[in-house]
């Protein structure tokens, strides 16, 4: 095999490594989640230097190593800088690579999770409702991982009456008589709007209040929190 390769990404995280590399965790549509060394990346001059942060759309060329990859050269495919001056997109853009960081595994193919992810950062670079859309994103990486809440009939019973209730371990949605401990009453609309975000475009999402978008944020983190044991709810919601 050739040690030389070209891979596609996206920037997750980095963490210093020996003296002046970092490690750069990047999740690749091939490769799902990889780990690449960043030769010098430390120093001032290195060329590699700024083009390695999160949230960056890269195309890498790599040199296989023993353990880690080596990165020889990197192009930067979008850098989008909007996720980095703006505090409220800067956090929905954490929310969202923390989570496919949570979920995406080494050299498993992850086309699905990376295109959710590069199309849900190039939507939040410019989008106005920014709790809606990490929601949505939210719903739409449980579905690619498998555990989709249950929000068209009660996760209990089937039924689809009176689904004004959400539990978190029984899947999704219950109605009133299957309520189980530790499931939460939804605001009135909740239901629907969780429906709603889970169908939409991610850039034609629905209309959206306060209300509504704070418990469906809320919601859908503590859901992913109980499926995936991963906590998203630091960075994703006030509450
Ligand atoms: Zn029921």
């Amino acid at each position: 095999m050739s040690k030389i390769s070209h891979q596609e990404g996206i920037v997750l995280r980095s963490y210093p490594f020996g003296e002046a590399d970092r490690v750069v965790v990047l999740l690749s549509p091939e490769r799902g989640k990889l780990r690449t060394v960043a030769r010098g990346v430390r120093r001032v001059r290195s060329r590699l230097r700024g083009r390695l942060e999160p949230f960056c759309r890269v195309e890498l060329v790599l040199h296989r190593g023993r353990e880690l990859d080596l990165i020889t050269s990197v192009t930067v495919v979008s850098a989008y800088p909007e996720l980095r001056t703006d505090l409220d997109r800067l956090l929905a853009a954490s929310t969202m690579v923390n989570a496919a960081d949570g979920v995406a595994q080494p050299e498993q193919s992850s086309q699905a999770l990376f295109g959710l992810l590069a199309e849900s950062l190039e939507v939040l670079s410019s989008a106005d409702d920014i709790p809606g859309l990490t929601t949505a994103f939210l719903l739409r990486l449980a579905e690619v991982v498998g555990v989709a809440p249950a929000l068209e009939w009660c996760a209990s019973c089937g039924g689809t009456d009176g689904l004004a209730r959400f539990s978190f371990a029984g899947g999704g949605v219950t109605c009133e008589r299957c309520h189980t401990q530790g499931s939460v009453r939804l605001v009135g609309g909740v239901t629907q709007h969780l429906r709603d975000l889970a169908r939409a475009d991610l850039g034609d999402l629905p209309p959206t209040t306060v209300d509504l978008s704070t418990q469906a944020m809320s919601v859908v983190c503590r859901f992913l929190e109980v499926h995936l044991d991963r906590s998203f709810r630091s960075l994703a919601a006030p509450s």
